[in-house]
């Protein structure tokens, strides 16, 4: 079954995006130990929530945000801003608009009743902190997963972070962890099989061969651990790449690897 549409704050989505991939080399193992406990929960089997999302928790807080913007920008400029991100996440709140033009005060909108109704703005959006954030990460999700190779680097981080941990995770989660200290090997479930074919354009990462079996029937379809759990990956939902029989193979479980190449909308 395919997933159902949505609205999607893709803006603000992809500004988050941009400040997760580009702190990462500082911030990752911060951000790891901020949300330790989630992450466990997530490598063990696949899960929507996946330690992606909380790494991006790390940089996501709408009211700190906020504060930060009003510091810097006029009132008409804030308005403006919570306007536009909230008509992004399909939120729609009942409340009046400041009149700007018919404003009393002479210097800013400090004592005036434009000042008061954007005050209910501000408010609706810290007593909603928690929905729109998770609105907007879950949107920022949406660009950080098509990114094979900070996928690859962010597994390649969270595996060391992994093998740190191992007791931990282990006395945990006994059941999901092998006699060789390794995240075991996990069913996978079906929107996650869906969404790395969709993702991976039904091609394989490595060769570009068709996988849909639009062309080529024979070619059997592989969904594959971007890190392998014998070097500490984990059964995270977004540590999987579709591959072909072929590449599959001869990656085998010692090398890893995985390519930026993909299918654009139109070629240059
Ligand atoms: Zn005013
Ligand atoms: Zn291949």
């Amino acid at each position: 079954m395919a997933s159902k549409d949505e609205h999607l704050a893709l803006s603000s989505g992809i500004g988050l995006a941009g400040i997760a991939v580009s702190n990462f080399e500082d911030c990752s193992y911060e951000a790891f130990w901020v949300f330790k406990e989630e992450i466990i929960g997530c490598i063990v089997k696949p899960t929507r929530m996946t330690a992606i999302h909380y790494y991006l928790y790390f940089y996501q807080d709408i009211e700190d945000e906020l504060h930060k913007l009003c510091d810097a920008f006029d009132a008409e400029w804030i308005y403006n801003f919570i306007i536009r991100t909230l008509d992004e996440l399909n939120i729609h709140p009942e409340l009046g608009e400041p009149d700007f033009e018919n404003c009393s005060s002479a210097y800013g909108h400090n004592d005036c009743e434009c000042n008061k109704a954007i005050e209910k703005w501000k408010g609706f959006i810290i007593d909603n902190q928690e929905e729109i954030n998770k609105l907007i990460i879950h949107a920022a999700f949406q660009f950080i997963f098509q990114n094979r190779k900070f996928l690859f680097d962010f597994h390649l981080e969270l595996a060391r972070f992994i093998e740190e941990h191992m007791g931990e995770i282990e006395r945990k989660y006994p059941d999901y962890i092998s006699q060789k200290k390794r995240v075991k090997r996990q069913y996978f479930p079906e929107w996650l099989k869906l969404a790395v074919f969709y993702r991976d354009k039904g091609t394989c990462s490595q060769c570009r061969c068709d996988l849909s079996h639009l062309i080529r029937v024979q070619n059997t379809k592989h969904i594959d651990h971007i890190i392998p759990l014998n070097m500490f990956g984990s059964n995270d939902a977004s540590n999987f790449q579709l591959l072909c029989e072929s590449c599959n193979t001869s990656k085998g479980a010692k090398i890893i690897s995985t390519s930026s190449v993909n299918a654009p909308f139109w070629n240059l």
